[in-house]
């Protein structure tokens, strides 16, 4: 059986945890505690096989870098997230990416960008065409989604498992 451990990264308050929960029960939680860090476990059958995800939502209380590191060296993939209407948590990112790539130096991770909130267009600060040129220089794959409509929720988990059956 295939067994992949998932980490969700990003500022606080783009999403992480209602795209984990929206994945994992198929709910949109409103108000979900900021401070929670958990993993979630769910069983998929792609191709015929099963395939176990472990998901480990953050909740980037962690005070010193170092302790990130030994969550990203506990990963198999990535889901990197920031909101559309909000620029700062965009820049955020790329550090998040290199510190990443930096850890997983022998080969470059499964990596997904994921703009969310994108329900809130006539809020948006974040043009598209920017998470999709990030995305190009880092090797990442790219998607907008929204955990509150259900849009492309699904597909960052199979994007990444895509990436991870290709490695
Ligand atoms: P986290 O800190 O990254 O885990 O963010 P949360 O999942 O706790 O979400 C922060 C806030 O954004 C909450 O009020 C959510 O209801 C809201 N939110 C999360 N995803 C979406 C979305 O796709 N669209 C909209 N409009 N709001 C969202
Ligand atoms: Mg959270």
């Amino acid at each position: 059986m295939l067994n992949y451990k998932i980490i969700l990264m990003g500022s606080g308050g783009v999403g992480k945890s209602a795209l984990t929960q929206r994945f994992i029960s198929g709910n949109f939680v409103e108000a979900y505690d900021p401070t929670i860090e958990d993993c979630y476990q769910k069983t998929i059958n792609i191709n015929d096989e099963t395939c176990k995800l472990e998901i480990l939502d953050t909740a980037g209380t962690e005070q010193f870098s170092s302790m990130r590191d030994v969550y990203i060296k506990s990963g198999d993939a990535f889901v990197i997230v920031y909101s559309i209407n909000s620029t700062s948590t965009f820049n955020d990112i790329s550090s998040i990416i290199e510190q990443i790539n930096s850890i997983k130096d022998s080969d470059p991770a499964p990596i997904i960008i994921v703009g969310n909130k994108s329900d809130l267009d006539d809020e948006r600060e974040v043009d598209e065409e920017l998470g999709q040129t990030l995305a190009k220089s880092t090797h990442s794959s790219f998607i907008e989604a929204s955990a509150k409509l259900n849009s492309n929720v699904n597909e960052i988990f199979y994007d990444l498992l895509r990436q991870l059956a290709n490695k």
